[in-house]
């Protein structure tokens, strides 16, 4: 696929290949089990954009969030930030690049100094760029303005806001240096879910007013659709389906894709969606040990003998939303299909099935 260059200028983040396996390697010629934690993770975000990142617990989210953000190092592939590979920098040029992309994380009270002062603390970064004592305390009213807090709030300590002005509190000091890139790891799920709604419409806000990009990981598809223009689904460790948020959850091609969305609560946007929810058989397997071939296949209504002896690829045509699947869903599928009566396929977790090389036994031949 060739990009031109006008498109690159586009695109803030840009991360190929980026694999990263906790746990012991090898040793005196014996291999050890790994943890799959993410493999050969490729996506790109526009600048002004928001990707979001949507996946069971144990999918791999937070390790991508931590190898984009450098505080973790992936074992191959690339992170470039404004057509910069981070990976590879010194921790100098590290340093002054790292102004350019922030973390808002999970638990605001944990990531908020408890000895310090909210105006404190979200002066903190300026101070550790040799902001002047003036200038910062104007940016600090300058952010808690942008981000809903008082100035009465910053003069208090992190135990005595609530968790949406604990977090609006993180935000801030997240958009202290006027950062590009914001990585999300899931911002809402410590809160109250009627606070969700309004931090959410703070992110939106300071989003469209700043143009910035985020990373955002969630496992809450309804809350990420409102945000981010694309969603990238995670199955242990790979990118299963990316593509259009819209496009994505109107018509899921992957069978993974299309179980999460069937179990989010339906509401009145719904209307025409078949009720009825795919339900997946059993737990993910061990990222110790991940199927071989298809990693869902052995959870998939949909899965073939094929399944198990190749991993699909991400459709590699470049389009705009692709899926990793032998056996996509067609368009519609959510509408069409009575998703109740769906069942894992035997033929794709019948080892003797798995280890036929033709794929074109049926399950009834099995027996
Ligand atoms: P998610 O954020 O989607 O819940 P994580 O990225 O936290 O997933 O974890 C992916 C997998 O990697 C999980 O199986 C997890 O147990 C494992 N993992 C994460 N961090 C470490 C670590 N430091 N050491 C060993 N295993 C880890
Ligand atoms: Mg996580």
């Amino acid at each position: 696929m060739t990009t031109s260059v006008a498109a690159d200028a586009k695109i803030l983040l840009k991360v190929a290949g980026l694999t990263k396996h906790f746990g012991p390697r090898a040793r005196f010629g014996r291999t050890r089990p790994v943890v799959h934690a993410a493999d050969d993770v490729t996506f790109e975000i526009q600048r002004g954009q928001a990707l979001g990142l949507v996946g069971e617990s144990g999918s791999g989210k937070s390790t991508i969030a931590r190898c984009v953000l450098q505080v973790e190092s992936s074992d191959t592939g690339s992170v470039e930030l404004g057509g910069v590979d981070i990976a590879g920098l010194s921790r100098r040029r590290l340093r002054l690049k790292r102004r350019e992309m922030q973390a808002i994380f999970q638990d605001p009270a944990s990531s908020l100094n408890p000895r310090w002062t909210i105006g404190r603390i979200i002066a903190e970064p300026l101070k550790a760029h040799g902001w002047s004592k003036d200038r910062s305390e104007a940016r600090v009213r300058e952010l808690a303005e942008q981000v809903g807090l008082t100035p009465a709030q910053l003069r208090r300590m992190p135990y005595q806001l609530s968790g949406g002005q604990q977090q609006r509190a993180g935000i801030a000091r997240a958009l202290a240096l006027s950062p590009n890139l914001i990585v999300a790891d899931e911002p809402l799920s410590a809160l109250d879910v009627s606070i969700q709604a309004q931090v959410l419409n703070l992110l939106i806000k300071l989003k469209s007013e700043m143009n910035l990009t985020f990373l955002f990981i969630s496992h809450d598809l309804r809350v990420t659709r409102h945000l981010c223009e694309n969603i990238a689904v995670c199955y242990l460790g790979n990118i299963v389906e990316i593509g259009p948020a819209d496009e994505l959850l109107t018509n899921p091609r992957h069978p993974y894709t299309a179980a999460l969305i069937s179990a989010m609560p339906m509401t009145m946007s719904d209307v025409g969606r078949k009720s009825g929810q795919i339900v997946l058989a059993g737990d993910p397997p061990s990222p110790l040990d991940p199927p071989s071939g298809c990693r869902f296949r052995t959870r998939c209504f949909r899965a073939q003998p094929k399944c198990a002896l190749s991993a699909p690829p991400l459709d590699p045509s470049g389009a705009d939303h692709r899926a990793a699947c032998f056996f996509p869903l067609e368009a519609g599928f959510l509408r069409s299909t009575a998703v109740a009566d769906l069942d894992v396929n035997d033929a794709a977790t019948d080892p003797k099935v798995a280890a036929d090389p033709t794929g074109n036994r049926t399950t009834d031949e099995v027996g």
